[in-house]
């Protein structure tokens, strides 16, 4: 692995320094704004995304808004640049820059939008000040690093419905290719497992749905007259649905394509706080909490048809249900189709009765896996160790969660390096009512993504990899 070099390092560190007080003013005042995608309100992020160009355009970027989605919707635009480096080598690689300027909603928690930072901890306080917000800033920082003038080709795809999940930057990225190719890309929006601790997320889970619906009668029967030797849908489908998991809630072993996790460990304390479990309850499945976490599918229900709820229930035997089942899919992203095949023909296998199914699957996001082999992706540890000095390695973390916006970034970028990290480590509660960010973790990532801009422009090398 190789360092950058010390006085690299040292000159983009005092640039930044420098430029520290203005970065994190320019972030107490993007926080200031409500740019709340979920609630509809698409003028308030407009008027976000016009406040980030302007903030380009003092950088000496100068970007566009871009108009997302083709469904009769209002839709926040995405904050578009293509800034190419110029008399840059012909090897020079795009970095293609990604965070969501958009905010989850703050219902309930009155200081949200008056940012204050609390001098003891060094943290900025305010929705959006880790997600992603921070993430804008750091780019942003990144670039007047080099005052404007980055010795990369660089494309801006900052978004307005990171929070909203409605896929809208996805369809632009599959209808529109050519506006986000790049060799290098670089999402800022996830974080270091602790403060101080450098990190790549190296592992995203794929989402994907299934709908089982099984068929027994041509309609509901009394179930005094029938019940007994009348097959039951509801019935038949929980008996299949229940050899999903083996006893002790792992998935099924025959169901299970299996990626050993290498990254670092959630203790059982940590996991059991954050996904608010009962004191006396145990945790299913088998491995390290992180394994099943980052590494391993795991299936749930999340929706039911044909069963009414209680205080409508009556006195008969379920002629059809359907169960809508969630699939987090193993990392790699060519297990998608696989995972699903297996799921359907072992549900097909179990079917008891000869009942009826139909089965209807989708897949949301694939998995990501990055290849840490990569010169690109060890320039960007090496990045890292410079600005986290006295820190010797770098921790690779996963997300349980997919972000079908890598998955869609890999699609149009095979070759691409994808690198996935930020300022959100767990101190900064996104999401909760006191969201904040740790104004050295948004210095320190704002270094490492300047000294990695500058490594991919002075080693040749990196060309391999592109192209890989
Ligand atoms: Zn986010």
């Amino acid at each position: 692995m190789n360092s950058p070099s010390t006085r690299t390092v040292t000159d983009l560190a005092s640039k930044i320094d420098t430029g520290m007080d203005a970065l994190v003013q320019q972030l107490t005042e993007l926080i200031r704004h409500r740019s709340i995608s979920a609630d509809g309100n698409v003028s308030k992020v407009r008027e976000t995304a016009q406040h980030i160009t302007a903030l380009l355009a003092d950088a000496g970027v100068e970007a566009e808004l871009i108009d997302v989605g083709d469904d009769g919707r209002q839709h926040a635009p995405l904050v578009y640049a293509d800034h190419r480096c110029a008399d840059a080598a012909p090897d020079t690689p795009t970095v293609l820059l990604y965070a969501h300027y958009d905010v989850h909603p703050a219902d309930g928690w009155e200081e949200a939008f008056t940012p204050v930072v609390d001098t003891s901890s060094n943290r900025l306080y305010g929705r959006g000040a880790a997600d992603d917000k921070a993430g804008i800033v750091m780019h942003l920082g990144a670039i007047r690093a080099f005052d404007g003038t980055p010795p990369v080709h660089l494309k801006l795809a900052w978004e307005g419905e990171g929070e909203a999940g409605r896929g809208s930057l996805e369809e632009l990225v599959r209808e529109r290719p050519d506006l986000f190719q790049a060799d290098v890309v670089i999402v800022a929006d996830s974080g270091n497992v602790r403060p101080g601790v450098p990190t790549l997320t190296t592992s995203l889970r794929g989402l994907a749905t299934m709908d089982v619906t099984v068929r027994t009668l041509q309609r509901p029967v009394h179930s005094g007259t029938c019940g007994g030797p009348a097959p039951d849908a509801f019935t038949a489908l929980v008996r299949m649905l229940a050899t999903l998991h083996a006893p002790d809630g792992s998935i099924a072993p025959e169901l299970l394509s299996r990626h050993e996790w290498q990254g670092a460990e959630v203790s059982e304390e940590q996991f059991r706080d954050d996904a608010h479990i009962l004191p006396d309850v145990q945790l299913t499945g088998a491995g390290s909490v992180a394994q099943r976490l980052y590494a391993d599918p795991a299936i749930n229900v999340i929706g039911l048809d044909g069963i009414p709820p209680v205080d409508r229930a009556r006195h008969s035997v379920c002629d059809r249900a359907t169960a809508r089942l969630s699939i987090r899919l193993s990392p790699e992203m060519s297990s998608a189709s696989e995972t699903l095949g297996k799921l359907r023909q072992h549900l097909e296998s179990v079917r008891p009765w000869n009942v009826e199914t139909t089965i209807q699957d989708r897949v949301v996001s694939a998995g990501y896996q990055a290849d840490v082999d990569k010169k690109t992706f060890q320039d960007a540890e090496s990045a890292l160790l410079g600005a986290y000095s006295g820190m010797s390695e770098v921790a690779y973390t996963g997300r349980g969660g997919s972000l079908p916006l890598v998955a869609a970034l890999q699609e149009v970028n095979p070759g691409a390096v994808m690198l996935v990290w930020g300022c959100e480590e767990p101190l900064t509660d996104i999401h909760g009512d006191g969201e904040n960010v740790a104004l050295p973790e948004l210095r320190n990532m704002t270094l490492a993504e300047a000294t990695l801009f500058d490594s991919l422009r002075s080693e040749p090398g990196t060309g391999a990899d592109r192209v890989a």
